[in-house]
């Protein structure tokens, strides 16, 4: 059989490390992807050589953590990681929790690992290396731990949010004893940063199955522990029985969260979360954008504000919490935004210089109030889009 064309490039790496006398194995998300016939994200590689070893037998490599065991290796224009077989981070030594211990054992390696199905690897001629019954996990399609949830939660409370986020994306269940663990231990999220569980959470909005994650969340307590959703057991009721699968991207699915968790302080929330900045900032103004819609409905000046990206989600976050098919009102709000004569300021072809010209006056804060006019004009048709025809209706203009 041949090698699935994913697994064909970095076989290179394993059969590299093979002929310098080591042993590796793809392991983690792909072969478990494999195995389900899913698209194959990234691949990791397991190895018994050391992180100095592995920099040693190939050119281009990337420290990454070291210390960890984790060096990313470049190969014809792709990146993988290729990690030492270790043991579990946390419990090993006391005094030193930040270091790992090294070992010389897959099956020790695929122990430390979160859940069965993830604790699956795969030797270069196509051999499954399953110790745990991955593949079992699989068939059933059960989230399992590896060894008793309880101590594996105890050691990585993230692991929750990742049990609940492979919920979403691959639309299994929980098993019982995980489900329990997690009903049990979801307060350890208390000590899990921010950054990684916002990692996890977007994962699992963005999943096929989000419906039921929530439904999770509120029947094991955990979103008790979410930034900003502490108290919002009804309102994440209510988010179950939307059509969520309508949702595009992050920002859509923030911009619904804040709308149906009713949320005042919109920058505080994202900033909770910790998110980028940058996005905070196209959710931000999306918020407005459904605020003004809400209360007065789309108009050419709001909708050349909000731009098509914000156009879009606000009508398609306005069928989902309408129980709407949105293709026919996204369609129309596209249409509409085709039409507007300019999408941005810099279509104007007069600036503020031509002003200052034509009116012979000292620059002040008069200039930015004519462009708004004249943007204002053109948005709605009262002037040609054309500098004759701008200048025109500057002469009508009166100036204070
Ligand atoms: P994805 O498809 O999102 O990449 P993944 O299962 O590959 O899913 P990664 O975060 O890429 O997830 O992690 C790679 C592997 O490392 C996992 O499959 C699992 O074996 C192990 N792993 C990751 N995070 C943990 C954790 N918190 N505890 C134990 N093992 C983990
Ligand atoms: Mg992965």
């Amino acid at each position: 059989m041949i090698m699935h064309k994913s697994f064909q490039k970095p076989l290179k790496i394993i059969k590299t490390l093979q002929e310098h006398g080591f042993e590796a194995y793809f392991v983690g998300g792909s072969v478990r992807d494999l195995l389900l016939n899913r698209s194959i994200g990234d691949i990791d590689i397991a190895t018994n050589a050391l992180p100095k070893e592995i920099i040693k037998i190939f050119n281009r490599t990337i420290d990454v953590g070291a210390k960890h065991g984790t060096i990313i290796v470049h190969h014809e224009n792709e990146a993988y990681e290729v990690t030492t077989f270790r043991l579990e981070s946390q419990y090993v030594d006391f005094r030193r929790p930040d270091e790992v211990t090294f070992i010389n054992s897959l099956q020790e390696d695929l122990k430390r690992r979160d859940f069965t199905m993830n604790a699956i690897a795969m030797s270069s001629d196509e051999k499954i290396i399953d110790p745990y019954r991955g593949q079992d996990a699989l068939k059933n399609k059960l989230i399992e731990t590896v060894g008793n949830p309880k101590d594996r939660f105890g050691e990585d409370a993230l692991r929750m949010m990742r049990a609940i986020r492979f919920v979403s994306q691959l639309s299994f269940s929980l098993e019982e004893q995980t489900r329990l663990a997690i009903s049990q231990y979801s307060h350890l999220l208390k000590e899990i940063s921010i950054e990684r569980i916002t990692v996890e959470f977007e994962k699992t909005l963005l999943g096929n199955n989000p419906k039921s994650a929530f439904e999770l969340m509120i029947d094991t307590k955990i979103f008790h522990y979410l930034p900003g959703l502490e108290d919002k057991e009804n309102e994440l009721k209510q988010i179950t029985k939307y059509n969520l699968h309508h949702l595009r991207n992050r920002e859509e699915w923030w911009l619904l969260l804040l709308i149906v968790l009713k949320i005042d302080d919109v920058k505080d929330f994202l900033k909770r979360w910790k998110l980028p900045n940058k996005v905070i900032k196209t959710i931000e103004k999306a918020s407005g954008i459904f605020l003004l819609v809400k209360n007065q409905g789309w108009n050419k000046k709001i909708l050349f504000q909000a731009g098509i990206e914000n156009a879009i989600a606000v009508e398609r976050i306005w069928a989902v919490l309408h129980n709407e098919e949105p293709t026919k009102k996204v369609a129309n709000i596209e249409i509409a935004y085709q039409e507007l004569p300019i999408k941005t300021r810099n279509e104007i072809p007069i600036n503020g210089n031509d002003l200052i010209e034509f009116f012979q006056k000292k620059p002040g804060p008069w200039v930015a109030d004519i462009l708004q006019r004249i943007e204002n004009h053109i948005i709605n048709n009262e002037i040609d889009l054309d500098r004759d025809a701008i200048r025109e209706w500057l002469q009508s203009c009166n100036l204070k």
